[in-house]
């Protein structure tokens, strides 16, 4: 009894211990209560036997054998008639697994997921396959938080690139507090109309976001989370960086810029298939593409002073195969443009698009309706164009991390700043100087050196940065005059966007 805990109240009848532990048990009291009406009775009807999983012994998988009895309901106007009797302090009805082992599987869900905890499990004799570990996680009830005062909402994926839902978190508590199955205006705004006591909701800067609560919760303040505005920044920062490429490279040594450049650098019209992007996007496309080409430069010039491709490659900071393909290439090898074969879901195509900026990005629900009006596609065809609209705000592989990465090691150049690379300058922009080693720190007084842009950008980069760490908001008014007398347009467009929200927000009040 004290090995094998909650029995109580049933009598051991046998115990048989192979390379398995075997129970066998019944109830110790000779009448049950009904499930229904909870009438005692004492007339047995029949007996059969229930095996059930339990937590190990000593290594050992144990099984109880329960002997369990059918009873005869005695209160005439009962609906049951017969009933087996139950043991809630040891299982659930029609369910294989005592509760502890339940709330062990449970437990390994949260921590490892289905597929690790049922492998862990088969190594300590618990046994469980990952679908019921699974089943256990999703029927576990989140804690109601009946009454929420701030919260925040993001997006949340049940299955990446394809199919996105939204995740709810009670701020003051730090918990999550419920999941939606898309983000759609209508479901969030629902969600907030059931949730009248939020006062205050962190979101990014979504418009879907802002019109569901707008819509659900008028009331609340709606405020851009720190992490956001952090990131937003840092994806501005990087944009400008790639554009000044050749400007930081060439202004340490005060090298005149070719003249040449100047016509290759204009922004090339590409043949847009969906509606316009926004201008944020046309900015990291240009910044992308001059980053590109000042490496590419790079890449002749050191061939022409008889370089090898390895060397080069170190050099500027890019792959061996890409100076190679480069050289072949013969001329700036532009980005391709997108084009695509013809398509069974091209007649769909509009369809997909309004129901998509509708919030309905369901791909399984979008599939079964565009069958039901024709389409003879696969839902594989589907799911590739649909991965095509997600717009950059989820395509996270791309963004720019808030923390560093953890560095290749990446050779250092004979001529400072030779491989420079945007995307790993911006850390040393917007974290706090004194996270920065030795070596960052050279690398960045070099790059504020050689580039009056990136000069300017650092100031403005930190100021923000103090800002929302020391929620000095009264200073936004003074960074924004400044980001306008900048005239750098990346960081124009993030105060765009900022004083865009500020406002909705004022009219809010
Ligand atoms: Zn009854």
């Amino acid at each position: 009894m004290t090995i094998l805990p909650n029995l109580s109240d049933l009598v051991i009848e046998q115990v048989r211990i192979t390379n398995e532990v075997t129970v066998t048990v019944r109830a110790a009291s000779p009448t049950a209560s009904c499930p229904c009406c909870a009438t005692i009775s004492k007339r047995v009807q029949s007996r059969y036997t229930r095996t059930l999983r339990d937590l190990p012994a000593s290594g050992r998988l144990v099984h109880l054998i329960m002997r369990v009895r059918r009873f005869y309901c005695q209160e005439r106007t009962c609906v049951r008639k017969i009933f087996a009797e139950r043991f809630p302090a040891l299982t659930l009805p029609r369910v294989k697994f005592t509760l502890r082992l339940q709330e062990t599987l449970r437990e390994m869900g949260f921590a490892l997921g289905g597929e690790a905890g049922a492998h862990l499990g088969k190594h300590l004799s618990i046994p469980g396959s990952s679908d019921t570990i699974l089943r256990l996680v999703k029927k576990t009830h989140l804690p109601a938080a009946s009454s929420p005062r701030v919260v925040g909402i993001d997006d949340w994926s049940w299955k990446r690139r394809l199919r996105y839902g939204t995740v709810i978190c009670d701020l003051e508590s730090n918990k999550p507090i419920d999941v939606l199955p898309d983000r759609s205006v209508e479901t969030v705004s629902v969600w907030f109309e059931n949730h009248p006591t939020v006062e205050i909701v962190s979101r990014d800067r979504s418009s879907e976001y802002a019109a569901g609560i707008s819509k659900g919760a008028p009331q609340a303040l709606q405020v851009a989370d720190r992490w956001h505005l952090g990131k937003n920044l840092a994806d501005s920062v990087s944009t400008l960086l790639a554009r000044c490429r050749a400007e930081i490279r060439r202004g340490l040594h005060g090298q005149a810029e070719p003249s040449q450049e100047r016509e290759e650098t204009e922004p090339v019209l590409e043949e847009e298939r969906y509606a316009p992007r926004s201008h944020s996007v046309v900015l990291a496309r240009e910044g992308r593409r001059a980053q590109k080409l000042d490496r590419y430069t790079q890449v002749v010039d050191l061939h022409h002073q008889g370089l090898r491709a390895a060397n080069i490659a170190s050099r500027v900071g890019i792959g061996e195969r890409t100076v190679h393909r480069w050289l072949a290439h013969g001329s700036f090898p532009e980005a391709r443009q997108r084009r695509r074969r013809p398509s069974l879901i091209d007649p769909y195509e509009r369809y997909v698009l309004s129901r998509w900026q509708e919030g309905y990005q369901n791909g399984s629900q979008l599939h079964k309706e565009l069958t039901a009006q024709g389409y003879k596609g696969s839902p594989k065809a589907m799911y590739n164009y649909l991965a095509t609209l997600r717009t950059p705000r989820s395509d996270a592989s791309k963004s720019i991390r808030l923390k560093p990465q953890r560095r290749k090691s990446v050779p250092s150049s004979p001529v400072p700043l030779e491989n420079f690379s945007a995307q790993r300058a911006t850390w040393l922009f917007v974290c706090q100087p004194e996270q920065l080693d030795e070596r960052q720190q050279e690398e960045l007084a070099l790059i504020r050196q050689a580039s009056p842009s990136a000069e300017t950008t650092y100031g403005l980069a930190q100021a923000f940065m103090q800002m929302i760490r020391g929620h000095t908001g009264h200073l936004l008014e003074t960074w924004l005059s400044e980001v306008a007398a900048s005239h750098l347009p990346e960081l124009e467009s993030f105060a765009k966007g900022i004083r865009t929200a500020t406002r909705r927000q004022c009219l809010q009040d």
